[in-house]
């Protein structure tokens, strides 16, 4: 438990820390809310030679809405997306979503840019991004999130590129997120996010694949008129999730199903 040495420097500004990283190549990585990075280390799953701190640089924990797009700095904590009364107005699914992350000692530290960064298929806000068109802003330029969940962990952010800032749709219409969880500050088993946008529904699934997952035959159906729950059974189409000790590939599947027919009924009630 305890991790492998390491450098540790403190950025104080964004060009700082995209200099350093560079110079200390790609063994280095980005440290902000130490919340994913700090375990793999301590398990020693991960070893970086050196650990660029961004905790400190300013202008990074700010929330705007710019005409329709609501953009969220890289550290902004999930503490403060879910109080926030620009996110509420703006986005209530990813207040929502970022008060069921963890615990509270895990809101209090981790950052959005930091999960989405992580890329974690049981990650909460990679769902949110993907089904809604996010754009991933970073000190190299911006990344549509349809482009940005590659693979399991795996991005296409280089090793001297920081995430900058998040920009989401406003979307305040009917919505709603499911985790099924053994526990309240697990990760979710499976989870299902809906949201009504211009006119039609956009549906994510968490931890259903080696990346967010759209449901988008589940998508097609609704949009065809079909109700619901007729929808919500194609949820699981085309997907293969994993299996672990937590659930099967067949269980996630039946949970994506009535997850999102939940979700859709709950957020059209
Ligand atoms: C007990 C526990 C429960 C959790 N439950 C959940 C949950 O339910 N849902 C959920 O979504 N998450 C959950 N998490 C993860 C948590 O949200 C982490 O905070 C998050 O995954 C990583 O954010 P961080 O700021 O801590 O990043 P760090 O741990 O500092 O970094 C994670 C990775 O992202 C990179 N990185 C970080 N910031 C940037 C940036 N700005 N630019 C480029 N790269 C960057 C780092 O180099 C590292 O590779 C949980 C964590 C724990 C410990």
């Amino acid at each position: 438990m305890i991790p492998a040495s390491f450098d540790y420097r403190r950025a104080h500004d964004l060009d700082e820390a995209t200099r350093w990283l560079g110079e200390l190549g790609p063994e280095a990585k980005v440290l902000a809310g130490g919340h994913s990075l700090i375990p793999l280390m301590r398990l020693r799953l991960a070893q970086p030679s050196a650990l660029v701190d961004i905790g400190r640089v300013p202008g990074l924990d700010t929330i705007r809405v710019d005409g329709d797009r609501l953009r969220i700095g890289a550290l902004v904590r999930h503490a403060a997306l879910a109080r926030s009364e620009v996110v509420r107005r703006a986005l209530p699914l990813l207040a929502e979503m970022a008060a069921e992350v963890g615990d509270q000692q895990v809101r209090a530290r981790g950052t959005l840019g930091g999960v989405i960064a992580h890329a974690d298929p049981a990650g909460d806000y990679p769902t949110l991004a993907l089904m809604l068109d996010a754009e991933i802003v970073t000190t190299h330029g911006s990344h549509p999130a349809r482009d940005f969940f590659q693979h399991l962990f795996t991005t296409p952010l280089q090793p001297d590129e920081v995430i900058r800032e998040v920009t989401f749709p406003v979307a305040a219409g009917p919505h709603r997120y499911i985790k099924f969880r053994r526990r309240r500050c697990d990760w979710a088993i499976v989870g299902a996010a809906v949201q009504q946008s211009d006119g039609g529904w956009r549906l994510g699934l968490t931890n259903c694949g080696p990346t967010p997952m759209r449901a988008r035959a589940a998508e097609a159906a609704l949009a065809e008129g079909r109700t619901m729950a007729e929808a919500a059974l194609q949820a699981a189409e085309g997907l293969t999730p994993p299996s672990d000790l937590r659930a099967s590939s067949d269980y996630r599947r039946h949970l994506a199903r009535v997850l999102t027919r939940r979700a859709l009924e709950q957020a059209a009630a």
